[in-house]
């Protein structure tokens, strides 16, 4: 099953929006199969948006993100990097849609509350980041009643 990596950014943290952002992909049927809330030191940071290195954006983006803690999470499901990215909404919140989370909670795209992994290959990476013991393994009892 397909797995992706989310992460609540600190300003979400700091926001209070945890709860509401958890639920949403717990509301749609994925399953929760890694969770911690942690501080990132600048060369994590730097690691984990590599491929932005090179952006004008990149230090700004990288102190943002070590500014406090966050919440690294794996979700599972079909779909769920397409989909995810759908639940976050575009990367400009004056681009968001109302109804995503970057639309419904957010106004900059410097304090946009959530990264979600942008491809299969992206997620495989960042899990391998950010959960080097990797997922951990249960199987929700709801499974029959979201798939057929
Ligand atoms: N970002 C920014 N300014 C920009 C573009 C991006 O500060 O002009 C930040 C923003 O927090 C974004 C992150 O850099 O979420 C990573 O950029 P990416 O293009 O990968 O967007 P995402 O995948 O998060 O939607
Ligand atoms: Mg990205």
């Amino acid at each position: 099953m397909e797995q992706t990596f989310i992460m609540i950014k600190p300003d979400g943290v700091q926001r209070g929006l945890v709860g509401e952002i958890i639920s949403r992909f717990e509301k749609k049927g994925f399953t929760l199969k890694g969770l911690k809330l942690q501080t990132v030191e600048q060369s994590f940071a730097e690691k984990h948006y590599e491929d932005l290195a090179a952006k004008p954006f990149f230090s700004g983006l990288v102190e943002y993100i070590i500014s406090g803690p966050v919440v690294a999470m794996i979700w599972e499901g079909k779909g769920v990097v397409a989909t995810g990215r759908k639940i976050i909404g575009a990367t400009n919140p004056a681009a968001s849609e109302p109804g995503t989370i970057r639309g419904d909670f957010a106004i900059h795209v410097g304090r946009n509350v959530i990264h979600g992994s942008d491809s299969v290959e992206s997620a495989t990476k960042e899990i391998g980041l950010w959960f080097p013991d990797g997922p951990t393994n249960w199987q929700s009892s709801l499974h029959p009643w979201i798939y057929e």
